[in-house]
């Protein structure tokens, strides 16, 4: 059990991040919430996690575009046993029309608070004499697709990233991996299987098989669950010896 651990997850209040930190309050972890706005819904949110889970749970308010706020959310929860970072946005676009503002905050919040929430938390996971950092990586840090440059870049960059950690801890009590989803259900998801099947002229059935789930052989997504789930996993005692790897979650896209 996680006990007595506290988990920090970038980006948390929707999707795979709320996924990925109700897994974790299962488990009996502590929360940190997190995300770039500060509304009543975002404090309701850890409040319902505590109440479900009998665990203690924040909303810290952050935009991790920038280098500072990340290092102040770690700094901020004080202490920081599990990093999951997750945040994550996405643009579509072919490279040489790809908007230089929208390239600079993708490698912002995907790549770079990555560095800076691990440089921050890692001297504290030293000094608890524990610690797991579990990067949110995608099928697109592993192979790529037109169009999304800066997402495959900063996907890329993560792996890469998390193996400099693993290794940099390798002596210590401390793994770094990265889980790397193919589709997950998620909201975003959801919302764009109507538009599609629109788009293509097909049932939703046939657009979420044909079209969303054309490179997934399971045609299948995977749940927030199961990301959280395989998170859980990374911070068990049976994946001490598991570092500087990844973990896909992506009935087999990349096994084609
Ligand atoms: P989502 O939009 O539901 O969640 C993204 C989270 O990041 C939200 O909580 C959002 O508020 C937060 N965020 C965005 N910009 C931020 C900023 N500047 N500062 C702080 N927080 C910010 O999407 P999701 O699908 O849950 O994605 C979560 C992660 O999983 C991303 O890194 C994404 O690339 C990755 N991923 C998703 C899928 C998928 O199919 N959904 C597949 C592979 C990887």
């Amino acid at each position: 059990s996680l006990n007595g651990k506290t988990a920090v997850i970038t980006g948390s209040n929707s999707g795979i991040g709320l996924g990925v930190a109700r897994e974790l309050a299962r488990a009996g972890a502590n929360v940190v919430l997190n995300s770039f706005t500060d509304r009543p819904e975002d404090h309701e949110l850890a409040k319902s996690i505590a109440q479900e889970f009998g665990v203690e749970a924040r909303y810290i308010k952050g935009d991790l575009s920038k280098g500072a706020e990340a290092r102040g959310l770690i700094e901020q929860a004080g202490t920081c046993d599990i990093l999951v970072n997750n945040a994550g946005i996405q643009h579509v676009a072919p490279i040489d029309e790809f908007p230089v503002d929208k390239w600079d905050t993708i490698i912002a919040i995907m790549l770079s608070s990555a560095f800076h929430t691990t440089a921050v938390a890692l001297p504290m996971m030293r000094k608890a004499g524990w610690g797991r950092v579990v990067n949110i990586a995608s099928a697109h840090g592993l192979t790529a697709s037109p169009y999304k440059s800066a997402y495959v870049s900063a996907k890329h960059g993560v792996v890469g990233m998390t193996k400099v950690v693993a290794l940099e801890t390798a002596k210590e009590p401390i793994t770094a991996n990265a889980i790397c989803p193919g589709y997950v259900h998620t909201p975003l998801v959801e919302a764009q299987i109507p538009d599609t099947a629109k788009k293509y002229n097909m049932t939703e059935e046939e657009a979420v098989e044909k079209i969303i789930l054309d490179r997934q052989p399971s045609k299948q997504f995977a749940t927030v669950e199961q990301i959280g789930g395989t998170a859980v996993f990374l911070c068990s005692d049976a994946a001490e010896q598991i570092t500087g790897t990844t973990i896909s979650v992506d009935g087999g896209w990349t096994a084609l």
